[in-house]
Protein backbone atom coordinates (compact mmCIF):
# COMPACT_ATOMS: atom_id res chain seq x y z
CA UNK A 1 0.00 0.00 0.00
CA UNK A 2 2.82 2.02 1.01
CA UNK A 3 4.28 1.15 -2.36
CA UNK A 4 1.56 2.33 -4.36
CA UNK A 5 0.97 5.31 -2.25
CA UNK A 6 5.06 6.35 -3.14
CA UNK A 7 4.53 5.47 -6.88
CA UNK A 8 1.29 7.32 -7.24
CA UNK A 9 2.88 10.39 -5.53
CA UNK A 10 6.07 10.02 -8.04
CA UNK A 11 3.79 9.74 -10.98
CA UNK A 12 1.79 12.87 -10.15
CA UNK A 13 4.85 14.70 -9.59
CA UNK A 14 6.65 13.60 -12.78
CA UNK A 15 3.28 14.36 -14.59
CA UNK A 16 3.52 17.93 -13.28
CA UNK A 17 6.67 18.50 -13.23
CA UNK A 18 6.17 17.40 -17.26
CA UNK A 19 3.22 19.40 -17.56
CA UNK A 20 4.72 22.27 -15.96
CA UNK A 21 7.73 22.12 -18.26
CA UNK A 22 5.40 21.66 -21.15
CA UNK A 23 4.02 24.45 -20.49
CA UNK A 24 7.07 26.47 -20.49
CA UNK A 25 8.25 25.49 -23.73
CA UNK A 26 5.14 24.67 -25.42
CA UNK A 27 6.20 25.94 -29.96
CA UNK A 28 8.29 24.07 -31.12
CA UNK A 29 10.16 24.60 -34.92
CA UNK A 30 12.38 21.89 -36.69
CA UNK A 31 15.07 22.15 -39.45
CA UNK A 32 18.18 20.01 -39.82
CA UNK A 33 19.81 18.15 -37.56
CA UNK A 34 17.59 20.51 -35.06
CA UNK A 35 14.82 21.11 -32.70
CA UNK A 36 13.66 24.07 -31.03
CA UNK A 37 11.37 23.86 -28.35
CA UNK A 38 9.98 27.17 -26.82
CA UNK A 39 7.36 29.29 -25.20
CA UNK A 40 5.38 31.35 -27.30
CA UNK A 41 6.72 35.39 -26.56
CA UNK A 42 9.95 33.54 -27.76
CA UNK A 43 9.15 32.81 -30.84
CA UNK A 44 11.23 35.84 -32.33
CA UNK A 45 14.34 33.74 -30.92
CA UNK A 46 13.58 30.42 -31.67
CA UNK A 47 13.27 31.84 -35.53
CA UNK A 48 16.55 33.31 -35.64
CA UNK A 49 18.04 30.32 -33.69
CA UNK A 50 16.61 28.24 -36.51
CA UNK A 51 18.14 30.53 -39.05
CA UNK A 52 21.94 30.56 -37.26
CA UNK A 53 22.10 27.24 -36.86
CA UNK A 54 23.04 25.52 -39.53
CA UNK A 55 26.20 28.19 -39.49
CA UNK A 56 26.87 26.54 -35.78
CA UNK A 57 26.60 23.41 -36.82
CA UNK A 58 28.94 23.91 -39.51
CA UNK A 59 31.34 25.98 -37.60
CA UNK A 60 31.76 23.31 -35.11
CA UNK A 61 32.60 20.89 -37.76
CA UNK A 62 35.42 22.88 -39.15
CA UNK A 63 36.87 23.89 -36.35
CA UNK A 64 37.20 20.35 -34.76
CA UNK A 65 37.19 17.85 -38.06
CA UNK A 66 34.01 15.86 -36.16
CA UNK A 67 31.19 15.21 -38.31
CA UNK A 68 27.98 16.13 -36.44
CA UNK A 69 25.71 13.13 -37.41
CA UNK A 70 22.83 13.77 -34.54
CA UNK A 71 20.23 16.14 -33.98
CA UNK A 72 20.73 19.08 -31.44
CA UNK A 73 17.79 20.13 -29.07
CA UNK A 74 17.82 23.87 -28.24
CA UNK A 75 15.36 25.00 -25.83
CA UNK A 76 14.39 28.47 -25.03
CA UNK A 77 13.52 30.25 -21.89
CA UNK A 78 12.04 33.50 -21.22
CA UNK A 79 13.14 33.56 -17.41
CA UNK A 80 16.21 32.60 -15.63
CA UNK A 81 14.59 30.99 -12.88
CA UNK A 82 13.22 28.53 -15.70
CA UNK A 83 16.64 27.61 -17.13
CA UNK A 84 18.45 27.38 -13.70
CA UNK A 85 15.47 25.09 -12.57
CA UNK A 86 15.36 22.53 -15.78
CA UNK A 87 19.33 22.55 -15.87
CA UNK A 88 20.32 22.70 -12.07
CA UNK A 89 22.84 25.10 -13.19
CA UNK A 90 23.86 28.70 -11.45
CA UNK A 91 23.15 30.47 -14.62
CA UNK A 92 22.44 34.21 -13.32
CA UNK A 93 25.69 35.18 -15.55
CA UNK A 94 25.43 32.76 -18.63
CA UNK A 95 23.21 33.09 -21.94
CA UNK A 96 23.46 29.78 -22.86
CA UNK A 97 24.60 26.23 -21.49
CA UNK A 98 25.40 22.88 -23.34
CA UNK A 99 24.72 19.85 -21.99
CA UNK A 100 26.24 17.40 -24.30
CA UNK A 101 25.28 13.98 -22.69
CA UNK A 102 21.52 15.49 -24.03
CA UNK A 103 22.75 16.96 -27.14
CA UNK A 104 20.66 19.86 -25.84
CA UNK A 105 21.78 23.62 -25.50
CA UNK A 106 19.45 26.02 -23.38
CA UNK A 107 19.28 29.63 -23.81
CA UNK A 108 18.39 32.48 -21.79
CA UNK A 109 16.19 34.68 -23.91
CA UNK A 110 16.00 37.43 -21.08
CA UNK A 111 19.42 38.03 -21.80
CA UNK A 112 19.47 37.51 -25.40
CA UNK A 113 16.75 40.45 -25.71
CA UNK A 114 19.51 42.70 -23.61
CA UNK A 115 22.60 42.16 -25.61
CA UNK A 116 20.77 41.72 -29.01
CA UNK A 117 20.20 38.64 -31.79
CA UNK A 118 24.93 39.03 -32.16
CA UNK A 119 24.16 37.18 -28.38
CA UNK A 120 22.48 34.34 -29.65
CA UNK A 121 24.81 33.83 -33.13
CA UNK A 122 27.70 34.00 -30.62
CA UNK A 123 26.39 31.70 -28.12
CA UNK A 124 24.93 28.76 -30.36
CA UNK A 125 28.44 28.66 -32.19
CA UNK A 126 29.67 28.86 -28.55
CA UNK A 127 27.91 25.60 -27.22
CA UNK A 128 27.87 23.49 -30.08
CA UNK A 129 31.66 23.16 -30.16
CA UNK A 130 30.93 21.94 -26.11
CA UNK A 131 28.09 19.47 -27.75
CA UNK A 132 30.57 18.40 -30.49
CA UNK A 133 33.62 18.38 -27.74
CA UNK A 134 31.23 16.20 -25.25
CA UNK A 135 30.76 14.23 -28.38
CA UNK A 136 34.28 13.57 -28.89
CA UNK A 137 34.54 12.94 -24.90
CA UNK A 138 32.00 10.21 -24.83
CA UNK A 139 32.96 8.42 -28.01
CA UNK A 140 36.60 8.07 -26.73
CA UNK A 141 36.15 7.82 -22.67
CA UNK A 142 38.79 10.27 -22.75
CA UNK A 143 38.30 13.71 -20.70
CA UNK A 144 38.85 17.22 -22.34
CA UNK A 145 39.98 19.88 -19.48
CA UNK A 146 37.73 22.69 -19.61
CA UNK A 147 40.62 25.40 -20.72
CA UNK A 148 40.85 23.28 -23.75
CA UNK A 149 36.72 23.21 -24.20
CA UNK A 150 36.10 26.76 -23.15
CA UNK A 151 39.69 27.80 -25.34
CA UNK A 152 38.32 26.35 -28.48
CA UNK A 153 34.68 27.80 -28.09
CA UNK A 154 35.76 31.14 -27.08
CA UNK A 155 38.49 31.70 -29.79
CA UNK A 156 36.46 30.28 -32.31
CA UNK A 157 33.42 31.85 -31.87
CA UNK A 158 34.03 35.06 -30.26
CA UNK A 159 32.39 36.21 -26.71
CA UNK A 160 30.35 38.52 -25.21
CA UNK A 161 32.29 40.09 -22.42
CA UNK A 162 31.42 39.84 -18.88
CA UNK A 163 34.43 41.79 -17.08
CA UNK A 164 37.41 43.48 -17.39
CA UNK A 165 38.62 43.50 -20.97
CA UNK A 166 42.14 43.69 -19.45
CA UNK A 167 41.86 40.45 -16.96
CA UNK A 168 44.98 38.63 -18.49
CA UNK A 169 47.05 41.87 -19.45
CA UNK A 170 46.41 42.39 -15.87
CA UNK A 171 47.63 39.18 -14.72
CA UNK A 172 50.68 38.82 -17.16
CA UNK A 173 52.02 42.08 -15.80
CA UNK A 174 51.33 40.92 -12.64
CA UNK A 175 52.17 37.55 -11.99
CA UNK A 176 48.71 36.64 -11.19
CA UNK A 177 48.24 33.78 -14.32
CA UNK A 178 45.72 31.10 -12.93
CA UNK A 179 47.43 28.00 -13.22
CA UNK A 180 45.85 25.77 -16.29
CA UNK A 181 45.93 22.77 -13.62
CA UNK A 182 43.59 24.29 -11.78
CA UNK A 183 41.42 24.89 -14.87
CA UNK A 184 40.91 21.31 -16.01
CA UNK A 185 38.02 20.39 -14.16
CA UNK A 186 36.45 23.67 -13.80
CA UNK A 187 36.20 27.41 -13.77
CA UNK A 188 36.23 29.66 -10.48
CA UNK A 189 33.24 31.11 -8.88
CA UNK A 190 34.07 34.50 -8.59
CA UNK A 191 33.06 36.86 -11.75
CA UNK A 192 36.70 38.42 -11.71
CA UNK A 193 38.73 34.96 -11.85
CA UNK A 194 35.84 33.77 -13.96
CA UNK A 195 36.48 36.15 -16.88
CA UNK A 196 40.32 35.74 -16.58
CA UNK A 197 39.81 32.11 -16.62
CA UNK A 198 37.71 32.31 -19.91
CA UNK A 199 40.25 34.90 -21.74
CA UNK A 200 43.43 32.78 -20.33
CA UNK A 201 41.51 29.66 -21.90
CA UNK A 202 41.14 31.52 -25.55
CA UNK A 203 45.12 32.51 -25.09
CA UNK A 204 46.19 29.18 -24.82
CA UNK A 205 44.05 28.32 -28.09
CA UNK A 206 45.50 31.35 -29.75
CA UNK A 207 49.05 30.08 -29.06
CA UNK A 208 48.51 26.92 -30.00
CA UNK A 209 47.44 28.18 -33.25
CA UNK A 210 49.90 30.77 -33.67
CA UNK A 211 53.09 27.97 -33.21
CA UNK A 212 51.76 25.05 -34.32
CA UNK A 213 49.26 25.97 -37.58
CA UNK A 214 45.80 26.30 -38.26
CA UNK A 215 45.12 22.32 -37.82
CA UNK A 216 46.36 22.31 -34.72
CA UNK A 217 43.14 21.93 -32.92
CA UNK A 218 41.61 19.65 -35.23
CA UNK A 219 44.90 17.36 -34.88
CA UNK A 220 44.74 17.30 -31.53
CA UNK A 221 41.02 16.02 -32.01
CA UNK A 222 41.82 13.40 -34.67
CA UNK A 223 44.53 12.18 -32.12
CA UNK A 224 42.12 11.70 -29.82
CA UNK A 225 40.00 9.89 -31.85
CA UNK A 226 42.95 7.30 -33.13
CA UNK A 227 43.18 6.72 -29.46
CA UNK A 228 45.42 9.10 -27.54
CA UNK A 229 44.85 10.76 -24.34
CA UNK A 230 44.63 14.69 -24.45
CA UNK A 231 48.39 15.12 -22.64
CA UNK A 232 49.38 12.92 -25.44
CA UNK A 233 47.63 14.43 -28.36
CA UNK A 234 48.87 17.63 -26.84
CA UNK A 235 52.14 16.70 -26.78
CA UNK A 236 52.21 15.03 -30.12
CA UNK A 237 51.11 18.46 -31.42
CA UNK A 238 53.32 20.40 -29.52
CA UNK A 239 56.66 18.69 -28.94
CA UNK A 240 59.40 19.06 -26.40
CA UNK A 241 57.97 21.94 -24.93
CA UNK A 242 56.54 22.94 -20.77
CA UNK A 243 53.22 23.78 -22.53
CA UNK A 244 52.46 25.90 -19.83
CA UNK A 245 55.69 27.82 -19.75
CA UNK A 246 55.33 28.04 -22.99
CA UNK A 247 52.04 29.45 -23.35
CA UNK A 248 53.18 32.00 -20.51
CA UNK A 249 56.44 33.37 -22.52
CA UNK A 250 53.97 33.84 -25.65
CA UNK A 251 51.35 35.62 -23.67
CA UNK A 252 54.41 37.87 -21.78
CA UNK A 253 55.48 38.71 -25.37
CA UNK A 254 52.24 39.31 -26.58
CA UNK A 255 51.87 42.63 -24.30
CA UNK A 256 55.27 44.03 -23.83
CA UNK A 257 53.83 47.06 -24.93
CA UNK A 258 50.45 47.10 -23.08
CA UNK A 259 52.54 46.70 -20.45
CA UNK A 260 55.10 49.44 -20.92
CA UNK A 261 52.26 52.12 -21.84
CA UNK A 262 50.55 50.90 -18.56
CA UNK A 263 53.59 51.97 -16.94
CA UNK A 264 54.61 54.82 -19.12
CA UNK A 265 51.20 56.04 -17.77
CA UNK A 266 51.37 55.48 -14.25
CA UNK A 267 55.09 57.12 -13.85
CA UNK A 268 53.44 60.35 -16.57
CA UNK A 269 50.39 60.22 -14.06
CA UNK A 270 53.27 60.53 -10.64
CA UNK A 271 54.88 63.34 -12.42
CA UNK A 272 51.80 65.17 -13.14
CA UNK A 273 51.16 64.95 -9.57
CA UNK A 274 54.51 65.92 -8.82
CA UNK A 275 54.49 69.03 -10.65
CA UNK A 276 51.05 70.44 -9.92
CA UNK A 277 52.59 70.14 -5.76
CA UNK A 278 55.95 71.83 -7.07
CA UNK A 279 53.48 74.67 -8.33
CA UNK A 280 51.37 74.88 -5.38
CA UNK A 281 54.64 74.87 -3.22
CA UNK A 282 56.06 78.23 -5.67
CA UNK A 283 52.99 80.02 -5.69
CA UNK A 284 52.59 79.74 -1.80
CA UNK A 285 56.35 80.90 -1.38
CA UNK A 286 55.84 83.60 -3.92
CA UNK A 287 52.54 84.89 -2.04
CA UNK A 288 55.05 84.97 1.01
CA UNK A 289 57.47 87.27 -0.21
CA UNK A 290 55.13 89.90 -1.83
CA UNK A 291 53.25 89.92 1.33
CA UNK A 292 56.50 90.69 3.00
CA UNK A 293 58.15 92.95 0.55
CA UNK A 294 54.51 94.97 0.70
CA UNK A 295 55.16 94.91 4.68
CA UNK A 296 58.64 96.94 4.11
CA UNK A 297 57.64 99.15 1.88
CA UNK A 298 53.94 100.13 4.17
CA UNK A 299 56.82 101.03 6.81
CA UNK A 300 59.34 103.16 4.99
CA UNK A 301 56.27 104.80 2.87
CA UNK A 302 53.00 104.54 4.50
CA UNK A 303 49.92 102.68 3.05
CA UNK A 304 50.14 102.71 -1.09
CA UNK A 305 47.10 100.62 -2.12
CA UNK A 306 47.23 101.12 -5.98
CA UNK A 307 51.30 99.92 -5.91
CA UNK A 308 49.97 97.13 -3.74
CA UNK A 309 47.17 95.92 -6.33
CA UNK A 310 49.31 96.39 -9.38
CA UNK A 311 51.99 93.91 -7.88
CA UNK A 312 49.34 91.15 -6.28
CA UNK A 313 49.87 88.16 -8.26
ZN1 LIG B 1 31.48 27.66 -22.72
Amino acid sequence: MRAITLAIILALTTFLSTAARAEELESTLTGPNVLIRYPKPARRWAELALRYFPDADRHAIDTLGITANRRVSIHLYTSTAALQKDTGWEVSNTLGVAMPSANLIAIDCTKAEIRGPNSLYVTLRHEMIHIAIGRLEARTGRRVPLWFNEGVATWSSGRILDGDPKALVTAVNTGSLIPLGQLVNEFPQSSIARELAYQQSESTIAFIVHEYGDGSVRRIVRLMQEGSDFPAALAAVAPGIDFESKWKEYVSRRYPMLSFLQNFLSLFTMATFLLIIAYCVYRLRRRRKLREWQQEERILYGDDDEYSEENEE
